[in-house]
């Protein structure tokens, strides 16, 4: 008996759980909507929005008695509260119906098809911004309202009316109602948002609230300034077509921008391949898109499959997988990249997104923080779109309990504790120790490359398994590692023969000339053409090393950021002792000019490279021009010596004939390099 009794309790208990739960979710969802709809500041992910929106759905068909017409589940949008005149809409705005997956997406349309089975499916982008209605009289555009509650919207006329795209008058003389999305392009989103930065302004959160927000402006000069544009893709009671998709041809040679992607599909699986190809080139569209939209396209057909309060039937919404969720930022932290470069990262509580799970973001730099006013302890909305790395899109201050904890970005490196470099016009700050060890892998790898010291069998694997066992931590080391034959030949796949031939490399390296040595070192901005110029100019190491940031920066090609950085280089101490350490070694400090008494018709000669020869790739060209002392230019001008072209060549050489520069062909460029 007691037992029966505390069933039933239980049972009643969770029911009334639930139907608090029940308005526990109508209050959220009215919460969330008020600051979507009204403020355009969004608190939570859409996902999220609908998911909350789903778990209300399903307990209001378990408890039909708890209906009510306000529920959310059975408005659109939010009441207006804005300052806009109110205009009822001839025909409501409705929103629409959603799926998440293709097999919830299959089985809208068998409820259909089961009764209809020979539908025609018309297959929209749906464009992420805020649906509008335009009102078109005798010609003209009378009026633009936007969805509201989906009865009574606001007259946002003079906003709209400063989209170029929009069609102030039409070639139609009767009332004509047509329905599309106001959205904001991904370039005028950056734009703006980088303009509120710089004003100290709140960013936009997504390019729909950024629209949203711009056409509810009361100064038309701000929605003007911000970029919008519109789409136009419903025209209720249209006379002029039997089919959804001929009311928008129509609506396009009456001269509205209809999305040309539209199509036409007989069968659902076809409809969900062409949704597969559309998922993978979305991130390239200039526009965000949410989602697909799929409409039943004869009129007829839509009729007698009819509307709910909220939505078409004949009608659905595929939505993509969420890329935004919420979640805490547990730490902030730094990574030092292979080039030097500090990123901050967020510690996330790990979460769900796009089907992976997410524990970290970039924070990307120190302004990004900054701006963003990223926080420990916040909560944040993180992003990962396509294949980017998952980024922190912004913090929800709403959220803030006093406990979170500003970032100060670091002034010395976490992984070294060397001094942090942030050059001029660069986001990013450095660390520039070429010992320390975050970099280290990288920077010997490179020292060893082929066009640096020319180091064969130390590659970046080869590299880290030394590093491992600790062998290497420095330039300097690789000229020690004679000494260590028995424990190099104990790592793996490292026999006598490959020991043999790497030291061999090594003492050749030796010899190396001064431009393969500067060009090792890895200085910010001195690749190997540059290392060439300064080894040149400098003939050895010590001219070099001591050269002050303006006798580097007269130099023609190297420029005052590269002296800058070769400049901050020798200033750190370690990097002078590795140089010295280099000598003690015996390495090559002088340049060696092997091309002097070459004798070539291209020493010192401005050499420009067009078209595409049959012998020789642009890259080999160049290299062996410089090799014989030409410089090779990428324009031609009055100081060129010669224009050397191949099949195809273009305006280079149009210019070269009308500048009188001499020019080459294949066949005497080859001859020429035989004398
Ligand atoms: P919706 O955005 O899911 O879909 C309906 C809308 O899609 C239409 O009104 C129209 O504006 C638009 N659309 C775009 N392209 C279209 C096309 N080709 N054809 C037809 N319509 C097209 O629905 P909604 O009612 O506008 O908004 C509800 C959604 O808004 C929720 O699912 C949620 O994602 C989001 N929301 C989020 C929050 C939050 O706090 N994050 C709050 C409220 C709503």
């Amino acid at each position: 008996m007691i037992k029966r009794q505390r069933r039933f309790f239980l049972r009643y208990n969770y029911g009334m759980d639930e139907k608090n739960r029940i308005i526990e979710l109508r209050k959220l969802l009215k919460q969330y909507s008020y600051e979507y709809y009204t403020l355009d500041k969004p608190t939570i992910p859409d996902s999220e929005y609908d998911q909350l929106f789903r778990e209300l759905e399903n307990l209001e068909a378990k408890y039909p008695e708890m209906d009510d017409p306000n529920s959310p589940t059975k408005r659109v949008g939010y009441e207006i509260l804005s300052e806009f005149t109110k205009i009822t809409h001839d025909r409501p705005m409705l929103s629409l119906g959603d799926v998440f997956s293709y097999d919830e997406l299959r089985q809208w349309s068998k409820k259909i098809t089961d009764i209809y089975p020979n539908v025609e499916y018309c297959v929209e982008y749906k464009i992420d911004g805020l649906a509008m209605s335009l009102i078109y009289e005798d010609g003209l555009l009378k009026q633009a309202v936007t969805r509201g509650d989906g009865i009574v919207g606001e007259d946002v006329t003079s906003n709209v009316k400063t989209i170029i795209s929009v069609p102030m008058s039409i070639p139609y003389k009767q009332r004509y109602d047509i329905r599309g999305e106001v959205y904001m392009p991904k370039t005028s989103f950056n734009r703006v948002n980088r303009e509120r930065i710089a004003n100290g302004e709140e960013e936009f959160a997504n390019p729909r609230n950024a629209a949203a927000g711009s056409i509810r402006q009361l100064d038309s000069r701000i929605c003007a300034s911000r970029g919008l544009d519109g789409f136009w893709y419903h025209v209720p009671d249209d006379v002029n077509s039997d089919t959804h998709y001929g009311s928008l041809m129509y609506a396009k040679k009456l001269g509205f921008i209809v999305n040309e992607t539209t199509a036409l599909y007989n069968d659902i699986e076809d409809v969900i391949k062409h949704i597969d190809e559309v998922v993978a080139i979305r991130h390239d569209l200039p526009y965000e898109i949410d989602g697909m939209v799929i409409k039943v396209n004869n009129y007829e057909l839509q009729r007698q499959i009819g509307f709910t309060s909220r939505i078409p039937k004949w009608a659905i919404a595929y939505k993509f997988p969420a890329e935004e969720v919420r979640t805490k930022v547990e730490d902030i932290f730094i990574t030092v990249g292979r080039t030097g470069k500090c990123t901050p990262n967020a510690k996330l509580t790990p979460v769900r997104i796009a089907g992976t799970t997410v524990g970290y973001a970039t924070l990307h730099n120190e302004d990004n923080i900054r701006d963003k006013d990223i926080r420990i302890g916040d909560t944040v909305i993180v992003r990962k779109a396509g294949d980017i790395i998952p980024e922190v899109v912004r913090s929800i201050k709403e959220n803030r309990d006093g406990s979170q904890v500003k970032f100060d970005f670091p002034s010395v490196c976490p992984v070294c504790g060397g001094r942090l470099y942030r050059f001029e016009g660069e986001a990013a700050h450095f660390c520039i120790n070429s010992e320390c060890k975050a970099r280290l892998v990288y920077s010997i790898a490179h020292f060893c490359e082929r066009n640096a010291m020319d180091i064969d069998g130390l590659g970046e694997n080869k590299v880290e398994a030394f590093i491992n066992v600790g062998l290497i931590n420095s330039f300097e080391d690789i000229y020690k590692l004679h000494n260590h034959r028995e424990e190099i030949l104990n790592i793996e796949k490292f026999g006598a023969k490959s020991f043999d031939n790497l030291i061999e490399a090594i003492e050749n390296s030796k010899k190396n000339s001064l431009e393969r040595l500067i060009n090792g070192l890895g200085i910010k901005q001195v690749g190997e053409k540059a290392s060439k110029i300064l080894a040149a100019h400098f003939m050895n190491m010590d001219n070099f090393m001591n050269a002050s940031t303006e006798e580097l920066s007269e130099i023609n090609d190297i420029g005052p950021v590269t002296a800058k950085y070769i400049r901050e280089f020798f200033l750190e101490p370690s990097n002078m002792e590795m140089i010295n350490q280099l000598k003690i070694f015996g390495l090559n400090m002088d340049y060696i000019n092997t091309r002097s008494d070459s004798g070539s018709p291209f020493e010192n000669k401005t050499v420009v490279l067009t078209g595409t020869m049959e012998k020789y790739s642009r890259n080999e060209a160049s290299k062996m021009l410089e090799d014989l002392g030409a410089k090779v230019a990428s324009s031609v001008s009055k100081k060129t010596d010669y224009v050397i072209y191949g099949v195809d060549a273009g305006s280079k050489l149009t210019k070269a004939n009308e500048l009188g520069v001499k020019t080459i062909n294949e066949e005497e460029f080859l001859q020429m390099l035989n004398q």
